[in-house]
């Protein structure tokens, strides 16, 4: 991290590069003067990391560990640091600051994140890349790919079944329902939409597979999409101005299977996705949808697009109960040994690891993944100590922390120097507007609330004006990188 060797200063923060003796001691009157003035928390934030690594003709050098310090301190304090140096040392007349080293990953260098790695190297070693056996088992058997064209669906996965799909308190109806639909062979449809929502890894795209094998099963003409396949499947068309075709196509099967719909965006695609619900409802061709969450939920959508996809059946699937998890994990470990018949787990590491992944399938997928690869590179039965290194991150992560829309309030009011109920005032100042909208951005993507409830909790607005300043944002963050960073790191400390 030293640029220039000779530390003269004794607050292990002093480099000297060539300015005489007394600069180590500068620098560390110009840290004190900073934390004075700006307070411990935003010191402790922003500057505790920041290096003095030299002085050149009349330039001091500082560094950061991270690029985003680099750019917060530069858009946010460059004067001030200017004018406390000044201070300090008259002649200095520019500061730069520059980013040290290139090692430590950004978390890490986080003002809120500065604890130690409670990780060891084994629990790491562990957490590495996986390796190919655990890749091939993931693999998916696409059986559909020979229809090709951009006009055919995503491949089903073959593994994803009705048969492997294991039946629990927590996800019935939304099964009972998903078996109904496909195996319906009457006039019409029953519930149109289907649409099935959840969490990540609870079963949906697994379910929507199952639907779509057991109705080709039964000779229908089956699409499933996933929701960028449909953007792309009508960029494409529109481009080549084949829409209409396009539309045609899909217009002519029996059953559309619509997967991840929280995804769907574009003014001009939103509305082919509704004309093309529309047009299949009426035509009595059944349409099963999946999404993260409910209709109303879906602000990119028209309002009339949400209440026909309301208009059917909505069940949602809940969490996998531990009995569920255990279920889950032993189908799974079953199916592994139809190609690894030497891999032994017992039911007590069974039980272990479903009562220790409470999240979701996916985690729970991962477990075997971790539990096998352990086995076949070790040539060691799978013991529950092993278990428990093997699948130590998948516990930590279990359960993302619950962030509260207050919180989120407070963090930004002060790292904007603004208060709270600034915030959910009337007030419309530029100082004020900003943080207000960065608040109600986060709490959209940070918290499960809806939209009027968001609003209600700034203040009471309406749910349009959240809209507005989450879509404000989000173009924002593409535009400005530094607000960007500014954003991701208050999501980090939101997060922690
Ligand atoms: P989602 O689409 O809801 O995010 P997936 O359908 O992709 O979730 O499920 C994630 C993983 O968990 C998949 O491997 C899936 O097979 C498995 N899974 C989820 N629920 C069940 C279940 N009830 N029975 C068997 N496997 C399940
Ligand atoms: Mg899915």
């Amino acid at each position: 991290m030293q640029v220039d060797g000779n530390v003269a200063g004794d607050d292990g923060n002093g480099r000297n590069g060539g300015n005489g003796s007394e600069t180590p001691a500068a620098w560390a009157r110009v840290k004190r003067r900073l934390r004075a003035e700006l307070g411990e928390d935003v010191f402790a934030s922003w500057f505790a990391r920041l290096e003095l690594e030299d002085v050149v003709e009349g330039t001091a050098r500082l560094t950061v560990p991270t690029r985003f310090l680099k750019s917060w301190i530069e858009s946010h304090y460059l004067d001030r640091v200017l004018t406390t140096f000044k201070a300090e040392i008259a002649e200095i007349a520019r500061v730069e600051v520059g980013v040290r080293g290139t090692g430590a990953p950004a978390k890490a260098a986080l003002p809120s994140a500065a604890k130690p790695s409670a990780a060891s190297p084994l629990a790491r070693l562990h957490a590495a890349p996986q390796p190919a056996p655990v890749a091939a088992l993931a693999q998916s058997t696409p059986e559909a790919r020979a229809e090709g064209g951009d006009l055919t669906g995503t491949p089903l996965d073959g593994r994803l079944t009705f048969t492997s799909f294991v039946v629990g308190r927590s996800n019935a109806l939304a099964h009972a329902a998903a078996e109904r639909v496909a195996r319906h062979d009457g006039e019409g449809a029953l519930y149109n939409p289907l649409y099935l929502h959840a969490g990540v890894g609870l079963g949906k795209t697994h379910l929507l597979h199952g639907i779509g094998h057991a109705a080709r099963e039964a000779g229908r003409r089956v699409i499933y999409l996933t929701a960028d396949r449909f953007m792309y499947g009508f960029v494409n068309a529109l481009k080549t101005q084949n829409a209409l075709a396009y539309k045609e196509r899909l217009r002519g099967i029996d059953l559309l299977i619509l997967d991840d719909v929280q995804f769907i965006q574009g003014k001009s695609i939103q509305a082919e996705f509704g004309h093309t619900i529309n047009a299949l409802i009426d035509a009595g061709r059944q349409v099963v949808v999946a999404s993260d969450r409910p209709p109303a939920d879906l602000e990119a959508l028209d309002e009339r697009v949400r209440s026909r996809l309301a208009g059917g059946l909505v069940v949602e699937i809940g969490n996998l109960d531990e009995q569920l998890r255990v279920s889950i994990l032993t189908a799974r470990l079953q199916s592994v040994r139809v190609s690894h018949p030497t891999f032994e787990v017992s039911p007590a590491v069974a039980a272990y690891v479903a009562r220790a992944i409470t999240a979701n399938g996916r985690d729970l997928e991962g477990a075997v993944n971790r539990l096998l690869a352990h086995a076949t590179l070790t040539g060691t039965a799978v013991t529950m100590e092993t278990a428990e290194t093997a699948i130590r991150d998948l516990v930590k992560n279990r359960e993302p922390k619950r962030i509260k829309i207050e919180d989120i309030q407070k963090l930004v009011a002060s790292r904007y120097n603004v208060s709270r109920s600034d915030i959910l005032s009337e007030r419309r100042t530029a100082a004020v507007v900003k943080p207000r909208q960065i608040a109600m951005y986060l709490s959209k993507v940070l918290t499960l609330r809806s939209l009027p409830e968001i609003g209600r909790r700034f203040g009471g607005r309406d749910h349009t004006t959240v809209l507005h300043a989450v879509r404000k944002i989000e173009k924002q963050i593409g535009e400005d990188a530094v607000l960007g960073d500014e954003v991701e790191l208050l999501k980090r400390m939101l997060q922690d």
